[in-house]
């Protein structure tokens, strides 16, 4: 039997929809990996999974390959970093808890945000806001899109450049899992754990924190990110080489056209 060889872009295993802080449902995602030649993807919400198995139902329908995925905010070294989950049973209890722990924090933290950007005159609907998201991952974006339809700023940009960004005045940081804890959650859970954007938040600690997280199990490297430079991704393709680790490929997609921030479907670095 011939292989089929798949065509650049056909693989994108890093994607929000509404869940978390995307701007398409899970439904509409399956379209535009459809209409971008995406044949084999995962949505990987912000700390839920809730979206999952409508992506993977609406995958079979469309013939793409969808994997249960997600991307858990995580702590390694007192930094930020995001693992990447996949092929785990999103109805695993200890998975959801966790997601649940998360969840919680988010909207306390949402609370205190509003709390603060109210002495800039700014007075979010908090009940509204928590409504809109029951049941999702409530993050920074979804304030910034209340203050557009406040009118307060013109669009996500400017709401965290002014307020939300960290270091500017509204901002509050969110409660994360150890990334070990994460691994093991995800591991136990049946799945893999992939470190998502290792450049964005590794400075030059890349390789400290990558042998760190492959002694702790990590299965593999988004050296393929979007977010990447061909610098960037040929220095973690060859660190997860050396490691012996998976390289996947992400565009890390969270709404159709540009906004100065995030990326094209089926996009990702070239070495
Ligand atoms: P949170 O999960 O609440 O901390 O929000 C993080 C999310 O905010 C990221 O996943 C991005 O989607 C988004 N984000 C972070 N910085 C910016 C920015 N400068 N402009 C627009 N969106 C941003
Ligand atoms: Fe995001
Ligand atoms: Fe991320
Ligand atoms: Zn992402």
């Amino acid at each position: 039997m011939t292989q089929k060889k798949l065509k650049a872009g056909a693989v994108d295993l890093h994607m929000h929809s509404v869940f978390s802080d995307g701007t398409l449902t899970p439904e509409e995602l399956v379209g535009e990996c459809v209409k971008h030649g995406v044949r084999i993807a995962s949505l990987t919400d912000h700390d839920t999974v809730a979206g999952v198995e409508r992506f993977i139902r609406q995958g079979i329908c469309s013939g793409i390959t969808a994997v249960s995925g997600l991307e858990l905010s995580s702590v390694l070294l007192g930094k930020e970093i995001h693992i990447l989950g996949y092929g785990f049973d999103p109805s695993d209890e200890t998975l959801l808890a966790t997601l649940e722990r998360l969840r919680a924090g988010r909207e306390k933290r949402a609370e205190a945000i509003a709390e603060k950007l109210i002495d800039f005159g700014i007075t979010i609907d908090i009940t509204a806001l928590k409504d809109r998201y029951r049941g999702k991952s409530l993050g920074r974006p979804a304030i910034a899109d209340m203050m557009i339809e406040m009118g307060c700023v013109a669009d996500r940009r400017e709401a965290f450049e002014r307020y939300l960004a960290e270091g500017r005045p509204a901002f509050v940081d969110k409660i994360r899992v150890d990334a070990y804890e994460g691994m093991d959650i995800i591991r136990k859970a049946g799945g893999i754990s992939v470190w998502a954007h290792p450049a964005l938040n590794a400075g030059t600690e890349g390789e400290e924190m990558l042998k760190l997280l492959s002694d702790h199990g990590l299965d593999g490297v988004e050296a393929f990110s979007a977010a990447h430079t061909c610098r960037e991704a040929s220095m973690y393709a060859g660190l997860a080489a050396r490691y012996g680790l998976y390289v996947t490929s992400g565009s890390d997609f969270h709404k159709p056209g540009e906004d100065g921030k995030h990326n094209p479907l089926g996009s990702r670095s070239y070495v």
